[in-house]
């Protein structure tokens, strides 16, 4: 039975700095995913700090949407079979230092704070994460 699901990516700041978006969305496409929407934008830290309310009570909170609100994003709304988990197995690990050979933040990601791509981690956020950005 076919289980196609959206889920949202977005290339962060890191590697929007380092021209890598058309590297990372060339390893998307040849996983199989479908980008079915996408937009590059910048968001204001009060922005960053409703996408990411989730971690508000955390030590790294301030610093993360400092960071992800520093400049220019790629925002995507990704699409196949199980796409949210396979979006995470393809990211790999929060930490670039444990994350999988092949793995985006293997190849690209620079430390835990600076690992170059976010990906929704349940439906329930994917379908969220989506409205964030792309519903009118
Ligand atoms: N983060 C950080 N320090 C930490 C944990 C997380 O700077 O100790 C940042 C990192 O950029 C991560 C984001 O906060 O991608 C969200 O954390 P989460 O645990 O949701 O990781 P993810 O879902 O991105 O793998
Ligand atoms: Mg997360």
């Amino acid at each position: 039975m076919s289980n196609i699901e959206q889920t949202l990516s977005i290339i962060k700041p890191d590697a929007v700095e380092r021209n890598l978006e058309n590297e990372i969305k060339e390893m998307f496409k040849n996983n199989g995913f479908s980008i079915l929407k996408e937009k590059k934008i910048q968001i204001e830290k009060s922005e960053a700090e409703k996408f990411y309310k989730v971690h508000e009570t955390k030590p790294f909170y301030n610093d993360l949407c400092e960071y992800l609100s520093s400049g220019p994003i790629v925002v995507m709304v990704l699409e196949k079979e199980n796409a949210v988990l396979g979006n995470r197995e393809l990211m790999g690990a929060t930490n670039p230092k444990d994350a999988e050979a092949g793995t985006i933040r293997n190849k690209y990601g620079i430390s835990i704070d600076k690992n170059s791509v976010h990906g929704s981690d349940s439906i329930d956020n994917a379908n969220k994460e989506i409205d964030f950005f792309f519903k009118n």
